[in-house]
């Protein structure tokens, strides 16, 4: 029968996962800071605790989901010893260093613990769309494996609780590093006349068809330490890199990251690497000057 599990914290994010094992067919047992968040899971049959040390006490596994390691700091001090025994699964997002101070809390209170990053908006939780990495206690996390995989896809990084959340700042961080340069572009296209929505459709299918094969390969130009010419030679790339920041420059862009990338471009090729791909670019990361 489906394992009983608690759900603390029914923001946007705690309110899918509650909804998603109920769904299910869990018994789901749900705290919420805020008591009105909890009225429309009630309605859809959950339980509602009066506070979060007597919702941890109903459930062998207890999922917390909350805004950010402070709440989960204020809220497990509320918990306490009410987790002894159980499974503690933190999906709140954090810094490794966060996920493994929790771990350390866990352990003094006698909890298994499993961190994860969540990697999907609320509704597409329950589904193939929903990416999840876990990491932690390997016993707790075979034991609940088939209760987690409810929520998605999910993928267990290893032992050290820091790795899930590794996993997903480095997913977000490229996310938020690629669409900066996206946004920053789509103000030249604005200031260029040409309908942003549009261009935005043209990206998604570029995207879609060339971008795969291009970052497996970067990511392996990086792990072997030899540069492809991917994207073309170099020596090709830097002759537009003028053209392309002048032609911001002239809409009143931000030219920033035009400017640093075409610096790194003429440092390679002086260093004589001229015939590597954009993943050249990879050794002078980091270093000064
Ligand atoms: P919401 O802002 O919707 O909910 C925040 C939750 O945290 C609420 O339950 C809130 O309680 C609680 N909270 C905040 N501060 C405290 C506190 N000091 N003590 C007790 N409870 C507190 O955020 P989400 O649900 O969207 O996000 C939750 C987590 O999920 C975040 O770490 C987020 O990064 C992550 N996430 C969210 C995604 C999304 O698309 N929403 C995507 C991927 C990850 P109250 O109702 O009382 O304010």
């Amino acid at each position: 029968s489906p394992t009983p599990v608690t759900v603390l914290g029914l923001g946007a994010m705690g309110s899918a996962i509650a909804r998603t094992f109920l769904d299910r067919g869990h018994p789901v047992t749900v705290w919420n800071r805020t008591a009105g968040k909890a009225a429309p899971l009630a309605e859809a049959g959950a339980s509602v605790a009066a506070g979060a040390a007597e919702a941890a006490a109903a459930s062998p596994l207890v999922v917390v989901c909350l805004l950010d390691y402070d709440a989960v700091d204020a809220v497990l001090a509320d918990v306490g010893g009410a987790v002894e025994g159980k499974a503690l699964v933190n999906l709140t997002s954090g810094s490794p260093a966060q996920a493994r101070a929790t771990e350390r809390w866990a352990a003094e209170h006698g909890a298994a613990y499993i961190d994860g990053g969540i990697m999907a908006d609320p509704p597409d939780l329950g589904t193939s769309h929903a990416h999840f990495s876990f990491s932690g206690s390997r016993a707790a996390f075979e034991a609940h494996e088939p209760t987690l995989m409810e929520l998605g896809n999910g993928t267990y990084y290893g032992e050290d609780a820091g790795l899930a959340s590794v996993e997903f700042m480095a997913q977000v961080g490229t996310a938020y590093e690629l669409l900066i340069g996206f946004l920053h572009t789509l103000r030249l296209v604005k200031a260029e006349g040409a309908d942003p929505a549009e261009f935005a459709d043209r990206v998604a299918d570029s995207v879609a068809a060339s971008y795969p094969p291009l970052i497996s390969g970067i990511g392996k130009a990086v792990r072997d330490g030899a540069f492809p010419p991917d994207m073309g030679p170099l020596s090709v790339q830097a002759a537009l890199m003028d053209d392309l920041i002048e032609h911001r420059r002239s809409n009143g862009v931000d030219t920033t990251r035009m400017v640093e990338v075409k610096r790194l471009m003429d440092r390679r090729i002086a260093d004589g690497h001229g015939e590597e791909g954009f993943s050249g670019l990879f050794p002078l990361l980091g270093e000064k000057g």
